[in-house]
């Protein structure tokens, strides 16, 4: 049997970080068993779905990787299917018109309150013959009143639960048009869905789903309802919990990949293994082996991930990453002949992308000033003298290396009885605008002498107008 497995995000707002986790679980499902994954846009809300929402869904899963094979299908240019469907259900007795008013509803729930009972409809118009004037119906499928609807969840085990406690619901609107349960019911049907892999919170509508499923002589697929992603304080994670949507992270400087290994993470496991590469995720993860409870959500893990990534990314792949981020910066990275050596020099002490372009920016392009503090704190006393003396020794330096330029500052430091900070700290403010940068002698070898040398120049004529 070929696996197919689905994600059917409703077009309401950005792909955010539950349902990315959802579409990695169904995708890398797929593709461990080398089936296939279907993208299927889920827009009949049509008030609340956009086409930006859709585009950002789509940016979301292409940034993420999560390649799909069909799709991405979209449930408003299947109505007719639906409508098929439902008059289907309606001739083979399966479902029917329901004339009930709101206040005649409202009516029976309470009186089911009153009594203790849960809510719900009675099934009062299965027996209708007649319409009611100037009521149009609504569609509500007839669910069997006997027996128990059992699934075996892939993830939560067995759960049973009894037709008694479901009622008729509505399939179709007043306006015709079909609701959630009926539509997901057709597509998973219709695209031969073998697993649906979901957010446990909508647990409820499986069994109603698996109803009408039967009612159609459908096969049923296999369930697996993955279990709610929570914030730090223990409730489910939101807007108020910082960055939830996926592009956000793109933004915040973080590596795909370290995105997508955080959310395997987030209720699977393979043994304390914390790192995976995309290879080990088909080979090691299964569905089953997801956890029954929640997961919480951890800002801080995600960030040491991306660190992890960083440190051990290969060069060019870094600045196939941070390419964006430093156009952002107004630096065009692929005209930067020393670019390699920047990230290379950068790439172990940055833990986002941003952070890897802010430490390499002095080095594509020329520093607009002086950082008040690091000034303060080392353009003084011999600063100015220093720099002066030390550009007369690094002119004639050849060849302009780390090895040299480094032999060069420590003859200075003893000629001058001086520690290599009095020495260093001056300098990188020098070139760099600021007291940090990575070790002195490679950042100068880096940067090149006509750099170094223009840029100690105006340093020291900079010191020399303070007071
Ligand atoms: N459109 C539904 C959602 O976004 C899909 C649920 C399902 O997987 O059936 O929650």
């Amino acid at each position: 049997m070929e696996v197919i497995t689905r994600f059917p995000p409703s077009p309401t707002g950005y792909l955010h970080i539950g349902g990315a986790r959802t579409a990695l679980f169904s995708w890398l499902y797929a593709r461990k068993h080398g089936g296939r994954f279907v993208l299927r846009i889920e827009d009949t809300d049509r008030e609340r779905s956009s086409q930006e929402s859709v585009q950002a869904i789509l940016d979301g899963m292409g940034w993420l990787g999560l390649d799909y094979d069909d799709g991405p299908y979209f449930q408003t240019q299947r109505m007719n299917r639906y409508r098929e469907v439902i008059d289907q259900l309606l001739h083979a007795g399966q479902a029917y018109h329901c004339y009930c008013t709101r206040e005649e509803l409202d009516v029976l729930r309470e009186a089911q309150r009153a009594r203790g009972d849960k809510p719900r409809y009675d099934g009062r118009c299965r027996q209708r013959t007649q319409p009611r004037d100037e009521i149009l119906p609504v569609v509500r499928f007839k669910n069997p009143r006997d027996g128990n609807v059992v699934i075996d969840d892939l993830v939560k085990g067995r759960i049973i639960i009894s037709n008694s406690e479901l009622d008729d619901l509505i399939i179709a609107r007043s306006d015709g048009t079909p609701t959630y349960n009926l539509t997901v019911v057709v597509d998973d049907m219709d695209m031969g869905i073998t697993h649906v892999i979901r957010g446990d919170d909508h647990i409820n509508n499986t069994p109603r789903q698996i109803n009408i499923l039967e009612a159609l002589c459908a096969e049923r697929p296999r369930y697996a309802h993955v279990p709610m992603i929570l914030g730090a304080d223990g409730k489910r994670l939101s807007k108020r919990h910082g960055a939830v949507g996926v592009m956000q992270y793109r933004d915040d400087g973080y590596l795909p990949q370290a995105v997508l290994n955080y959310l395997v993470r987030l209720g699977w496991s393979h043994g304390d293994q914390e790192i995976f590469t995309r290879q080990e995720m088909f080979d090691l993860f299964d569905i089953s082996d997801v956890q029954r409870g929640s997961a919480v959500f951890n800002p801080e893990k995600l960030l040491w991930l991306n660190y992890e990534y960083i440190k051990a990314a290969k060069a060019a792949d870094l600045r196939d990453h941070a390419r964006w981020h430093f156009e952002n910066a107004g630096i065009n990275i692929d005209e930067q002949a020393n670019w390699k050596e920047v990230i290379l020099v950068n790439q172990q002490r940055s833990k986002t992308l941003l952070e890897l372009v802010d430490r390499s920016l002095f080095f594509f392009r020329d520093i607009d000033g002086y950082d008040a503090k690091s000034v303060k704190k080392h353009f003084k006393g011999q600063a100015g003298e220093v720099l002066v003396e030390l550009r007369a020794q690094l002119g004639p330096l050849d060849p302009w290396t780390a090895e040299n330029i480094h032999r060069r500052l420590h003859q200075l430091a003893e000629r001058r009885s001086i520690g290599l900070g009095k020495i260093a700290q001056p300098l990188r403010i020098a070139v760099a605008g600021v007291a940090v940068s990575p070790p002195i002698d490679e950042t100068l070898a880096i940067l090149g002498k006509e750099a170094v040398m223009g840029r100690i120049d105006a340093a020291v004529n900079y010191i020399n107008t303070l007071p």
